[in-house]
Order: structure tokens, then sequence, then C-alpha cells
């Protein structure tokens, strides 16, 4: 099936073409460890998943890497301010190995949680940092770098006549990149940070020795060594939040273009915001985010969270809201429950495959057209409604939809059925016989309390014809 994918470098919705037939090399920007991810760095993760699911089920050979930052991204985008490592580290009083550690596994948890694929390889910055100091090397000798005094080794953006060119910007007219603060010392406002040298008479937890002197690499680096050592020095898909377009990966492209040749990589793709009630952006920085685990106390399936991120289109920014994600839980559960009842037919009809083949390329070709999950989860209502398709083309539809959208839809389904066979332990059900004698005597008052008891032990009683049943509540 065709892929088309919107290239943030062409602005322009693109038919994927590969650069080896039936492979893809796709790299994505991954969490800076300092601090907990948010739902907001998760929707991006959770569309990178779908793109990479999406061209699995496309029959493409997909190597992903995502890498963690554990080094160099400063608070200040100007190559000044803090380490974030080493102030998440001061904060949590813990050494900042400590940190990156704790704060790798609990975003690995929450990876599984949203049943993400696992990339093939995530490296850390601080395994490669031989691999930036030879990059920075290679630049230095083709004279695209100059050195700060007591700073550090920068960047020289105007030997770059490409530069911005991701964004559109240019060194004159808009100053794609352009810093926030102007370090004065620097050649160009654009210009950034390839090596930082560690304060003099300060002891950095994470330093290294370098031949420029003891420091560590500016953030920028770590992308494009690490990219190019495991997936080669062309690949096809870069990805980010819409936040890393303007500096971040135009600075990758300046740093790899003069070494490898252009285009460095073939499509780049960016995913909008998710953002909080006041219309900003959830962010790290302002210190009040929402985590994974703020979703499950409220007792949030993290499928809901990843319903809801797919109801929305990667480039539309997504307003996050209880009262969203509980829409977004209520939808999904109701596809659990119909899934549910599927499996509860038990059907040995032979499923039919035209029907399959017609609404399989409904919602592959949806999610293939630059990644229309909205779409697809309309199609998916549609099939499920369908008096036409047997329940065995269901079912089966069903095992291709959480291939394609990781929604974990027959999982949840088998673990209802599962639940209400569960038989209530003795004392509900003798509390349940209580009630049907209270009703019997028109004492609703009592038999409104018994329900109410059996309701807080986690159980529904459901009047039916046959009497009164007790299920199990999910
Ligand atoms: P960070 O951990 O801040 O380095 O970000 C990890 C990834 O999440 C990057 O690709 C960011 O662009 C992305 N990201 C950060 N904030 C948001 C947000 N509010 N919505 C969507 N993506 C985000
Ligand atoms: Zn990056």
């Amino acid at each position: 099936m065709t892929v088309r994918l919107f290239n943030t470098m062409s602005r322009k919705i693109e038919e994927f073409k590969p650069l080896v037939e039936g492979k893809v090399g796709f790299y994505s920007c991954g969490p800076t460890v300092y601090h907990y991810t948010h739902i907001g760095n998760l929707r991006s993760f959770i569309q990178n998943d779908i793109l990479k699911r999406m061209l699995i089920e496309n029959g493409y050979e997909v190597t992903h890497v995502m890498n963690i930052t554990d080094v160099g991204h400063l608070t200040s985008d100007a190559d000044s301010g803090e380490d974030k490592m080493e102030k998440g580290a001061a904060r949590d009083n813990k050494s900042v190995f400590e940190v990156a550690k704790f704060y790798t596994d609990a975003f690995l948890k929450d990876f599984n949680d949203l049943n993400l694929i696992r990339p093939k390889h995530m490296p850390k910055a601080t395994d490669y940092i031989q691999e930036q100091i030879d990059l920075i090397q290679q630049l230095e000798a083709r004279g695209y770098t100059y050195k700060i005094e007591d700073d550090g080794i920068y960047y020289d953006t105007s030997k770059f006549p490409g530069y911005g060119k991701l964004t559109g910007g240019s060194l004159s007219g808009d100053r794609a990149g352009a810093r926030v603060e102007f370090n004065n010392k620097k050649r160009n406002p654009t210009d950034f940070a390839l090596w930082k040298f560690s304060p003099k008479n300060e002891k950095r937890q994470m330093e290294w020795d370098s031949p420029w002197g003891v420091g560590f690499p500016g953030w920028h680096t770590e992308c494009c060594a690490m990219s190019m050592k495991l997936l080669g020095n062309h690949f096809d898909i870069h990805s980010g939040g819409e936040d890393l377009s303007r500096i971040h990966h135009n600075n990758e492209i300046a740093q790899s273009e003069p070494l490898v040749g252009a285009p460095w990589v073939n499509y780049w793709l960016h995913i909008s915001f998710l953002i909080d009630k006041s219309g900003e952006k959830m962010s790290k920085s302002k210190g009040e985010f929402l985590g994974m685990d703020a979703l499950r106390s409220r007792g949030f399936d993290p499928m809901a969270y990843r319903y809801l991120v797919l109801l929305s289109h990667f480039q539309a920014q997504l307003a996050f809201s209880w009262d969203a994600l509980d829409a977004a839980a209520t939808g999904y559960k109701n596809i659990v429950k119909r899934v549910a009842a599927l499996l509860k037919e038990k059907s040995t009809a032979p499923v039919n495959e035209t029907d399959f083949d017609l609404w399989h390329d409904k919602i592959l070709g949806s999610v293939s057209d630059n990644m229309k999950t909205a779409e697809a989860l309309v199609y998916i209502q549609e099939m499920l409604k369908s008096s036409e398709i047997n329940t065995s083309t269901k079912l089966k539809l069903f095992e291709f939809i959480d291939k394609l959208l990781g929604l974990q839809f027959i999982d949840r389904a088998q673990k209802l059925v599962a639940l209400e066979s569960e038989s209530a332990p003795t004392e509900l059900q003798t509390l349940a016989e209580e009630r049907i004698k209270a009703k019997n005597d028109k004492n609703w008052a009592l038999a409104d309390k018994i329900r109410n008891k059996i309701d807080e032990a986690g159980w529904t009683v459901i009047d039916t014809a046959q009497g009164s049943k007790l299920v199990k509540k999910v």
C-alpha cells in the first residue's frame, strides 16, 4: 500500500520511498531523563510507534533507534544555564547516574504500559562520547568550528549555506534557531556548542577528556553521532516533537550534511504538542506536568490515553483535559465490550476473506495516508456495527487492528470475559439473595443499601429475567 507522510522539509505530503527497498531506517529523539516523562512526551512516542507499526504492516523491515539523553541538554537553548541532568541530581539528592537510571526505568515502564514496541536500539548519549568527539573533529578539520575561551567549541552556522532549511529560515531574515539570549562571543546568534568545557574550579559529575579539554558534548551532537553509527550515513525518517524542528533538528542537519552530503535524512516528521488547559505546551521544565502515574492513580487504563492520542492527528495540537480522557476511556471500553461479546459467541463460521481484505485495506489505508488514525477508528466502529460481516472476520480484523494500532482490544476483551465468568465470593452471593428478599418484601431502602454494599466490594448487581447476577466491575 502507498505510504504518504507530511515531510517538514518539503512542507508537503509526499509518497514514502525508502533508500533500500523493503527497509526503513528510522531515528526519533527520545527523552531527557532528568525527570519523569510526561504525557506530552508520551504523545510523541505513541505517534512514533504508530508510524513504525504502520510501516511494518506495509511489509517494511524497520530499524528504529531512539536515544536516551543523559548528558549535555542545558536548561537554556543559548548553550548556557545548567545541565538538566546535574540539576535533576541536585533536586533529587542523587548522583547524575542514579538520576538517569531512575528516570530511564520509570520511562521504560510507561513505554511497556502504553504497549510501545521497543526500538531496536536505545543508545544513551554517555555511551557514545567517542563518536561525538570524532564527529566534532571531522567538522573541525573542515573548518566549521571555532573556540570560545573558557566556554567551548562552537559550530559556525555561517559556514553552512543551507542552515535553517528545515524550517525555512536563514541566517539573515528569520534567523531560524536564533537564541533567546545571545552570547555575544558567538560569531552568529545561531551558532551552537559542540563541546562545552567543564567550568574551571568545578568538578562536574559527567565530564570527559577530549582534544579540546575536559568537558561534555553539546546536546545536538549526540543525535547525529548515534543515528549515523546505528543507521548509516543516510537514513529514511527522523522524527521528534514540534519543539525540536527549529533549533535541534536544523543543528543536526548542519552537523551532518557537510560530512555526508545532502539530503542526510529524506523525511522529517514532527509531532505537535500536547497542550494543557491554559493552551501551553506541557513541559518538564515548568515543573507542573502529568505523568502516567497521575493517570493510573485515577484508575485510567494506559490504553485509554493511547486511544485519546489516536483520536487526534499528529500534526494538530491536542488539548488535554480529564473530561477528554474520560470520554476516550468510555469510547475505548465500549469497543472492548463489543469485542468481548464477539469472543463469547465462540463462532466457528469461517473468515470471509473478501470482507477481511476490504476492511483491512480501509483501516491500513487511513493510517498509511499520513497517519489518519482517527479515520481508522471511525472505520473500526463502522465495521463493528455492520451486520454483514461475520464474527470470525471481525475478530480476525481485531487481531490486525491490535498489531496496527497497539490498542490491545483483544487482550482487554479476554480479561473482561474472564472477569464476567468469575463467580462472586459467597458473602456477596448471600447479600444478593438478601437483596432479592428485600425487594420481594418491597423494602426498597434495604435493597438499595445492599446494592451499594455489593457495589463498594467491586461487583455490580444485574437484574435479569432469570434472577439477579453478580458481575465484577472493570
Ligand atoms: P525531552 O524529554 O524534553 O527531551 O522530550 C522528549 C520528546 O518529547 C521530544 O521529541 C520532544 O519534542 C517531545 N515533547 C516534549 N514536550 C511535548 C509535548 N508537550 N507534546 C508532545 N511532544 C512533546
Ligand atoms: Zn535529537
